[in-house]
Formats: C-alpha cells, structure tokens, sequence
C-alpha cells in the first residue's frame, strides 16, 4: 500500500495527480534505503523526487544544494505547499540560526537545505550527529564532476558524506546526461551500486530555431517581436560588456530588460534576479552566471546571441525555457567569429591535452547542431543517447526544411584563396581578396594581383562568411595559428578541391517568413474566451502574493491559472483537482478563486 500513500502525498501535499517519468522508481528505490543517480531534464522535477521520500520517511532529509537562492526558492515552495522545511547556510543570522536548529531537533522539520562546504562543517557535523537522516540528496551533481560544465571544488569533498553518514541513502540529482559525468559522479560520492534513472530528454514544447547572425539586434527585435512581444525571457551573450549593451538596447526599443553577470555588484544581481523571479513581464539579458538560481515556469523564450560551448550548456540554458509545459521558444543566432572565439579559448587555455580534446569534441558536437540540416529535436536526442522522431515537426528544420545547394564551385574558390596566399590569413582578408576589395594590405601584399582576386564578387560579405563557417565546421578548413587566427586547409579539402566530390550546404535564410510565424501562432493555446477570467484570476494571484511577499509563481502558477479556467470548479473538492492545488494551497487561497470563478459565472 505504499503506492497508495505515495499517491496521497503526491495530491494532497502538492496538488499532481500522476508521477512523471521515472519519480515513482526514484521514489521507491530511496525508500528501499539504496544510493541512486537520477538523470532527468531541467524542469522535469527532480525536488519531488526526493521530498516525497522525505516526507514518507523517519527523521530529517538533508539536501544539498549549490545556491543559496535556489535553496530559498525550494523552503519558501515547500512551506506554502504546508510543508516544514529549513535552510542552513551563511545568510542566516546567529538567531535565525539557533531557531532552526530548535525547530530541526524538536522534529519538526522534514527537509534541511544546507550547501556543500556548510555539511561538512565541524559545527553543522556535530549537529547532525543528534538528528535521525532520512535520507541524503545532491543536487545539480554534476558539479562535482571535472568532465561535467559546472565544476564546483567545494562540491568534491561531498564523498565523505558516505563515511559520515554510514548506511543513509543518498541520491544524486542532475540534468547533465554525458556518460562520462554520470559515472565519475557515482564514484565521486561513493554512491554504492547506485540505481540510474534517465528520463528523456525530449522537451516537446519547446520550439528550436537556429540562424545565421546578420544584424543582431534586428533580429532579436523581429523575433521578440514576431513571437513574444509580451513574454518572460533570458537573452543570452557570452560576455559582460555585451550584456550592458544588448540590455540597453532592449530598453531603448521599450522592453522591460535588466543585465545580470558577475560584473555586476551583489546587490544589483540580486536585485535583478528578485525582478526576474517577480515582475509579470520581463527580459533579463545575461552571462551563463544566470543559471542556476532559475525556477520560473513560465519563461517563454531563451535567446542566444552567442554560441554556447558545448550541447550540455545549450541545453542546459534553454531548459529553462517552458518549463510548465507550455508552448516556448529556443532561439539562436551564431556566426564565423563565434567558432573562432570558442575554439581560440580551448586552444590558448592551460589545461591539459586530454581535457582540450573533450572541449574540442563538444564544440563540434555543438555546430553540428547548427548545421544539421534534419530535424534539431532529433539530432539533440540522438547526443543523449536517445532515440527520437525523424521529424518532429516543431523545430525550424521541420517546419521549414532546410534548401540544400551545390556548393562546391564557391567552397573550390575559398580554398585556392587561401591557397595562394599561403595559408596565413584569416577570414577577413580572405574574403577582401574574393570579393576583390582594394585596400592598403591588398596592395602591400599584392594580393590584388592573384588570379583569384575578385573571384567572388558577385556576392555579398555576408555570403562568404557563411560558406567559410561551414567550411570550417566541417573541418576542410582549420585555424592554424590561434595568434593571427589565419586559416589552412585540411587533407579533407582535397576532396573538393581535385577529388570530385561536391559539397551540399544547408542554404541560410536570415528573414522570418510569414508562414512560421502562423504556425507558431496556431500552436499556441487558444484561451481567448476565457480570457478575462485568465486576467481576473491573474491579479488576484497577484495581489496575494503581493501581500504575502512572495513570487507570484509560488501562489499558483500560469499552468494552475489555466486549468483553473478550464475546469471552472465551483466547489472545495472540486477546486482540489486544479493542477498544483494541495491541502494547504486550498485551506489559503481556495474561498478567494473560488469566488472570482463563482463571480465570472454571474
Ligand atoms: P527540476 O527537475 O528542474 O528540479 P522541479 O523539481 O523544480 O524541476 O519541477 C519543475 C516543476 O514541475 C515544478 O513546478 C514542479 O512542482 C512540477 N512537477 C514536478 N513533478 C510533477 C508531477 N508529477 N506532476 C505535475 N507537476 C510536477
Ligand atoms: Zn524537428
């Protein structure tokens, strides 16, 4: 009959009525008492995973977690859901402190949040010693991996936990899939014989659109504008300087956006970040310092202005995007320069060969993305192991299938070019000399009076740049001197250059096309008779949490709102089968929905 329990806490403390991917199994193997590695996509809901055994189970669980804001977020969730938990970590003072300690030793507490240096403190240790554990579970474990991309050091001595809490299980928790970091985070924290679950990765409403980078800000002005002109979104740059001006941009063209990166001083980051997790509308533009603090539902778009380094850090980000399951957008714009960048800073770091080779593999993994010309969904299943759809019919590549071209006379005058000039030139000049542009290098070298200058002039920059790029991700061309970023060509580029082969490249379109535009449209959820009970439940959601200082998703979020509308309850029991509705979400908020539903009825 423990099904039957597990059922009841699931409903009656957080308000779901059925468990998702594999959190019934995690569940029952954390009560069976055994070690466990739960691999499951951001979002997917890997808390419930193991409050749920906290809240079965003797004793107090442990959980620990990297951020301090991500441990807040989680006791402010749990407590409105009616559930005692505490955090213990250098932001409380030596009062606060004391009083959650009284309230962990009178039993009254089910979960302690405590960071990873914070557990092994002689003092917290002691403490400990005192109190019956549940249970151990580690969250974003991957930290504690070199091979993963958020390497924490504080998080490797976590493997004494075992020795310090003999025969307690523990769970580690992560969305990153890598094979790699699973096992090295299983050995890190001597996790016996663990049991693994992966849940797919797939994340249905989430819509992948990848193109060329033109014109920046334009284009991330069309796409905000085309498709979420009134939604919560990240934007994300790779650097600080960037962030400042993208931000800026942004509210120059009247969005509501903020800058967040670790430029920025601590009270500013928190302050936007309270904005971000508050505020009905907003667009925070960041770094990936952004990241793990997030636990809004509803974002509704993540943009990327840059590439990101690896296909875990892609997916990592725009995981944040949708994650109550409603239709979201991951867009990115990436150009030549952004593979130069990121390949110029594995090559110039101090690391070793072997961790140079991983990058190397996970940067081609990544444009590999971007080039594909089949289905996005796929290709990102496919690198985690999974197996997906040939189409799926919800990414860029499906939706408007990519035209291929021959490419092969333009790619042939890339490489004589780089050819005659000897292979010591990088892209820029490259491109001057096909297009035959003058200027005081061109003369000085003599370039302009090579048989391939002006080879290439009937097309644009912008043309060049792109074939050049797939080139290079193709590898039949490579950067041969990270100093002057000048550019060779490979044994492969022989294959085109006098072997026949030919060369098929995706066509690049850079402008939206009204056809995509009303399918995304026709995709989203059409609420609009419901609307104004949508809006009324809306405020006053707000308003509550207003009065309550609390997030507004913390009260019930969008997903809640909706289902609210859709099923229009008009009685307590009724309103207890709204999605996230608890026992205690329905003691303090029900008679107040109630009402405005009863209200809009009239
Ligand atoms: P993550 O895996 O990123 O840590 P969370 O644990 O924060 O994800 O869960 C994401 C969201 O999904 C939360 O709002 C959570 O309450 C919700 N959720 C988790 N499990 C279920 C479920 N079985 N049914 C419905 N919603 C769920
Ligand atoms: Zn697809």
């Amino acid at each position: 009959m423990l099904e039957i329990s597990l059922l009841k806490i699931l409903k009656e403390t957080f308000g779901y009525t059925s468990f998702r991917f594999e959190q019934q199994k995690i569940i029952h193997s954390l009560i069976e008492g055994k070690d466990s590695l739960a691999i499951m996509p951001t979002g997917g809901g890997k808390s419930l995973c193991y409050q749920i055994p906290a809240l079965y189970l003797d004793g107090v669980a442990l959980v620990i977690s990297p951020l301090i804001s991500l441990m807040q977020d989680q006791v402010m969730n749990l407590k409105e859901t009616g559930v005692e938990a505490v955090f213990l970590n250098s932001s409380l003072s030596y009062e606060a402190t004391r009083k959650a300690k009284e309230k962990i030793l009178k039993g009254k507490v089910k979960l302690v949040y405590v960071s990873p240096e914070g557990i092994l403190s002689p003092h917290l240790s002691d403490f400990f010693d005192q109190v019956k554990i549940s249970l151990i579970a580690i969250d974003e474990a991957h930290c504690v991996s070199q091979w993963g991309h958020e390497f924490r050091k504080d998080y490797t001595r976590l493997g004494e936990l075992k020795n310090r809490f003999p025969g307690v299980a523990t769970i580690a928790l992560t969305a990153t899939a890598d094979a790699k970091t699973r096992d090295d985070i299983s050995n890190q924290l001597m996790l016996n014989a663990p049991n693994i679950f992966v849940s797919s990765f797939d994340r249905p409403n989430i819509k992948y659109m990848i193109h060329d980078r033109t014109d920046e800000m334009k284009q991330l002005n069309d796409f905000i504008k085309t498709y979420h002109a009134n939604d919560t979104g990240i934007v994300y740059c790779l650097s600080r300087d960037k962030v400042e001006r993208v931000a800026q941009s942004l509210k120059k063209l009247g969005y509501p956006a903020v800058p967040y990166h670790a430029g920025l001083s601590k009270e500013l980051r928190t302050k936007n970040q309270e904005l971000f997790n508050q505020e009905e509308r907003i667009i925070v533009v960041a770094t990936i310092a952004f990241g793990m603090g997030i636990d809004r539902p509803d974002v509704r778009f993540v943009a990327h202005l840059d590439l990101p380094k690896s296909i875990e850090s892609y997916y990592q980000e725009t995981g944040r995007a949708g994650r109550d399951g409603k239709p979201s957008t991951a867009w990115m714009i990436y150009g030549l320069q952004d593979v130069v960048k990121l390949s110029q800073m594995i090559e110039t770091t101090d690391a070793d060969e072997n961790y140079k080779k991983v990058a190397r593999h996970k940067l081609d993994s990544m444009l590999g993305l971007c080039e594909a010309a089949a289905c996005r969904r796929n290709y990102l299943l496919q690198y985690f192991g999974e197996r997906g759809e040939e189409f799926c019919s919800y990414c860029d590549s499906c939706l408007e299938p990519p035209i291929l071209w021959d490419a092969t006379t333009d790619a042939q005058k890339i490489m004589s070019t780089i050819y005659r000039t000897q292979q010591v030139y990088g892209a820029g000049h490259i491109i001057d000399v096909i297009r035959g542009t003058r200027n005081a290098k061109m003369t000085e070298r003599k370039h302009d009076e090579l048989s391939v200058f002006g080879i290439g002039k009937d097309h644009p920059k912008e043309h060049w740049n792109i074939i050049l790029r797939q080139l290079l991700n193709l590898n039949y061309i490579a950067i041969k001197s990270w100093e002057y970023r000048s550019l060779g060509l490979t044994s492969k580029a022989l294959e085109i250059l006098t072997g026949g082969k030919k060369l098929q490249l995706r066509k690049q379109e850079i402008a939206f096309t009204k056809k995509t535009k009303k399918e995304t449209l026709k995709t989203k959820e059409s609420q609009h008779d419901r609307q104004d009970l949508f809006g009324a439940l809306k405020s006053l959601r707000n308003s509550l949490a207003k009065d309550k200082g609390l997030p507004s998703y913390i009260v019930f979020n969008d997903k809640s709102l909706h289902d609210m509308c859709q099923l229009m309850p008009r009685s307590e029991s009724e309103f207890l089968l709204v999605h996230g509705v608890g026992q205690n979400k329905l003691e303090n908020y029900g008679s107040a929905f109630l009402k405005v539903i009863q209200d809009f009825q009239h």
